[in-house]
């Protein structure tokens, strides 16, 4: 989302002259667009404002002016602290606000010292941002929901990105249809919780995920539609309809279970057992033979015993995963989780991701390897690292690598797959697909 986040501050700050470059040296403005979910991710944020700091120096030798930014989710807890911590921050934006940034940007040459923005305003960015998002790609993020009423304890999304929020129908489908004009294939449709989605369409009717799946599939040149990322309870008929029947909708579903200890699960607010996830999992899969499915992780969650720990190592192997991500339990400043249950000792939450990783890393490679033999459609995206080979997605998201010319980026072939590895797969182009 930060991705998506950070092109649509592109968008809100093109009228005003402001383009992209390559590197911060000799910006005019750098925003830096920050994410607040793991302690690790907010304190590097400190680090590159340090980095920044003496390129703004240089600057200011030559005479010229850096005006340097934070905006999103370390902007919205820590706007403050940003402030005192790093007094060569002028600007300030949270994650609803940064429709606001040429305001704030006219505040600052209007003479004002810093200028800071970390509301929830009533309006909605998106009826501010310009209509039709820029893309030079083939692939897009198009966010459709934000915020969170879950409460997870562990999280600090909903204190962040603020109470559950979603886009419009119509907002969504004038983005897309203007990304699938610019040349876009494949849609991912973002949200915190995004299969939470109930957004008013015409005649003031809700519509839900699966509805807007089914309707964006109906856009000429859109091939491929993802969604992410799910909550487990949110799972409704009629997005498990639109999984089975809509072929546009790739067979592969990241939907996160955090543990697979009941206990744990109750402590974390996740409000599904481990036997709810599975029997989803396994309706997922009834519904669309051959799905995939990818999930988050966290060990060493206050309280988890080597007995909660083993669930989890259970579950995943009953699920079979594609891919997964999994990450040490970070106390975050506000949550309910920071304040209470016994702390795991820093070396066992160590081995205990160590020995997670390992599985998941034997599972996808698994996965991978079950590729190969098999022909899947593949979308290319860019060139690869040699000379004459191409990069492109798999449904299941897998990077394939195949020697092919240039002229195939943006277009979808079917690919023969003859080798595997962890993190990609080899191939080559069998017939390339008409549009
Ligand atoms: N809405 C999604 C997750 C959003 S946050 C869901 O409910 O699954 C993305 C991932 O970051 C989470 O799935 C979780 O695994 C991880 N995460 C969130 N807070 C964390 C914390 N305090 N410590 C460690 N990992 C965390
Ligand atoms: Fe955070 Fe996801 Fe839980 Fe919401 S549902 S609180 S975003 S982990």
């Amino acid at each position: 989302m930060n991705v998506y986040d950070s092109e649509r501050m592109v968008d809100a700050l093109a009228p005003l002259g402001y383009g992209l470059v390559d590197t911060p040296n000799d910006a005019d403005l750098v925003l830096l667009n920050t994410c607040h979910i793991r302690e690790k991710a907010a304190e590097k944020v400190y680090s590159e404002l340090g980095l920044i700091k003496r390129m703004q120096a240089a600057k200011a030798k030559k005479g010229e002016r850096m005006v340097v930014g934070v905006a999103g989710c370390v902007a919205q807890a820590e706007g403050k602290e940003i402030m005192r911590r790093a007094p060569h921050v002028e600007l300030v934006v949270g994650p609803q606000t940064y429709h606001r940034l040429p305001r704030l940007l006219e505040e600052l040459d209007d003479g004002a010292k810093r200028a800071i923005d970390i509301d929830y305003p009533s309006e909605s960015k998106f009826d501010d941002l310009p209509v039709s998002a820029q893309t030079n790609g083939t692939a897009a993020f198009v966010t459709i929901q934000e915020g969170c009423d879950k409460f997870c304890t562990f999280c600090v999304v909903p204190y962040t990105r603020g109470a559950e929020m979603s886009r419009p129908v119509a907002s969504i489908l004038d983005e897309c249809k203007s990304l699938a004009a610019q040349g876009v294939r494949e849609i991912t449709l973002l949200g915190q919780n995004v299969n939470a989605y109930h957004g008013l369409g015409p005649n003031d009717v809700e519509w839900g995920l699966g509805r807007i799946l089914s309707e964006l599939s109906l856009i000429p040149g859109i091939e491929r539609l993802r969604f992410t990322t799910s909550h487990p309870r949110d799972m409704d008929d009629e997005l498990i309809e639109a999984i089975s029947s809509v072929p546009e909708v790739m067979p592969y579903l990241h939907l996160p279970v955090q543990a697979g200890s009941d206990k744990i699960l109750k402590a974390m607010n996740r409000h599904h057992t481990a036997e709810s996830y599975l029997a989803t999992i396994d309706r997922l899969k009834r519904a669309r033979p051959g799905l995939a499915v990818s999930g988050d992780f966290i060990v060493g969650f206050p309280g988890e015993t080597d007995e909660d720990f083993a669930q989890t190592l259970a579950l995943v192997t009953k699920v079979g995963y594609a891919s997964a991500y999994s990450f040490k339990y970070s106390p975050r400043p506000g949550t309910p989780a920071a304040e209470k249950g016994t702390p795991v000792p820093p070396e066992v939450m160590d081995a205990r991701l160590q020995s997670l990783q390992q599985l998941l890393s034997e599972q996808s490679l698994a996965f991978n390897q079950g590729s190969v033999g098999k022909t899947m459609s593949v979308l290319f995206d860019k060139p690869g690292r040699k000379p004459g080979q191409l990069i492109g997605k798999s449904p299941y998201l897998q990077s394939v690598v195949v020697e092919a010319p240039k002229r195939l980026i943006g277009e979808i072939a079917s690919v023969h797959i003859n080798e595997a590895g962890p993190n990609s797969l080899k191939g080559n182009v069998v017939i390339e697909e008409e549009r």
